[in-house]
């Protein structure tokens, strides 16, 4: 499109008044946001700041922590390494190394010889959830991402599997495709309001191997 196209769509500043210029009003406007939180947690209104570590965060339901591999009812990793979930993946930090199914996985050509995750450089935006076509791959409660070195934060299939089984009785697999021996949810997740979540923190979960 040129500078001088018709089409092009000019916008222009809006003129401020003197008072605005000043920039008071949107000051005076924060100022009263601010207050209003202060009262509001003073006189028994909701209280945005919890005293953690202290005090337990539960997130919501819908709430995008720490990747886990689920298993089947045979006790087995779900995934069939397709690699839609890497492929989907913006921040390029899933690596899979597919191989043959062992012998008796009649269920399945594929699964992964190797699953790494490097929770560093994802961004937790759940494309890998969505993509995965057997609900292999969830993201779950846990969101107390801490460690001493880069590698402790890169987690291998064990690690994942791990957080599976830190986390299945409280947050069941969410959707399609559920293990019938895994215990499933008594009211149905609310996407809004604080769900049944992991109480676990991802500081429990062992070394990777
Ligand atoms: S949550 Fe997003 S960034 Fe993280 S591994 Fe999944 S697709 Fe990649
Ligand atoms: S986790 Fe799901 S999407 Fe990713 S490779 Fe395994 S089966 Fe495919």
């Amino acid at each position: 499109m040129k500078p001088d196209d018709p089409n092009l769509k000019r916008l222009e500043p809006p003129k401020l008044t003197v008072l605005e210029q000043t920039y008071l009003p949107q000051i005076l406007g924060g100022l009263a946001v601010t207050g209003r939180h202060i009262l509001g947690a003073a006189f028994g209104g909701t209280a945005v700041t919890v005293q953690y570590p202290e005090e337990q965060h539960v997130p919501t339901a819908n709430y995008r922590g720490v990747h886990r591999l689920n298993k089947d009812e045979q006790g087995r990793v779900k995934c069939v390494a397709c690699m839609l979930c890497a492929t989907a993946c913006p921040a390029h930090c899933i690596d899979i190394v597919g191989a043959t199914a062992p012998e008796g996985w009649d269920d399945r050509e594929k699964y992964p010889e190797s699953f790494v995750i490097d929770e560093l450089r994802c961004i937790f935006c759940g494309m890998c959830e969505e993509a995965c076509p057997v609900d292999a791959i969830e993201l779950t409660g846990l969101y107390d991402l801490t460690g001493l070195s880069r590698e402790e934060l890169i987690y291998d299939k064990s690690k994942l599997l791990s957080v599976f089984d830190m986390t299945k009785d409280a947050e069941p697999m969410k959707t399609g495709n559920p293990s019938p021996s895994l215990p499933q949810p008594t009211t149905p997740l609310d996407p809004e309001g604080p769900g049944p979540r992991s109480t676990a923190t991802a500081a429990q979960l062992p070394s990777r191997s």
